[in-house]
């Protein structure tokens, strides 16, 4: 019989027992990634209690990502709101640049938009013009025209 091993999955902590001889993937994410193998003999993990195989495979998955690890104990390394402040900033100040961006095209498309609007009223405008320029020549004409119809005008 082949040798058994412990393997996790470093996205969501899933653990389960394979052959060593097999590349398993996670039956949870179904990622191409290969499952990581627990660097103990699986009788040992077998073993640990639940609360210890959890704190191991933490600590496994923290100490493959040392940007995670260095995060969630930056804090507590020592009293330095300073460098959290900083770092807030940072982050606070980079979200207000890509905001500007954001505002400024807004306010392109806004502004194109108004004069689209603008145009395409001037246009309706023009046409308004036109129509009641045409109508105030009709209205003009109406007056001798009831006259005449009436035969009160001198025409
Ligand atoms: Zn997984």
């Amino acid at each position: 019989m082949r040798e058994l091993a412990a393997f996790y999955c470093p996205r969501c902590g899933y653990y389960a027992y394979y052959q060593t001889s097999r590349h398993p993937q996670c039956p949870r994410c179904q990622v191409p990634e290969v499952m990581s193998m627990v660097k103990m003999h699986y009788t040992e993990f077998m073993h640990m209690s639940c609360r210890e195989r959890d704190d191991y495979l933490a600590q496994a998955i923290l100490a493959a990502n040392p940007s995670l690890m260095e995060r969630l104990t930056a804090p507590h390394r020592k009293y330095d709101s300073r460098r959290i402040i900083a770092e807030m900033n940072t982050i606070i100040l980079n979200l207000s640049a890509e905001n500007k961006v954001l505002n400024d095209t807004v306010r392109w498309m806004h502004d194109t938009i108004w004069q689209l609007l603008r145009e395409r009223r001037g246009d309706a405008d023009a046409a308004k013009q036109e129509g009641i320029s045409q109508t105030q020549a009709a209205a003009s004409q109406e007056p001798s025209e009831a006259d005449g119809l009436l035969g009160n005008g001198n025409v």
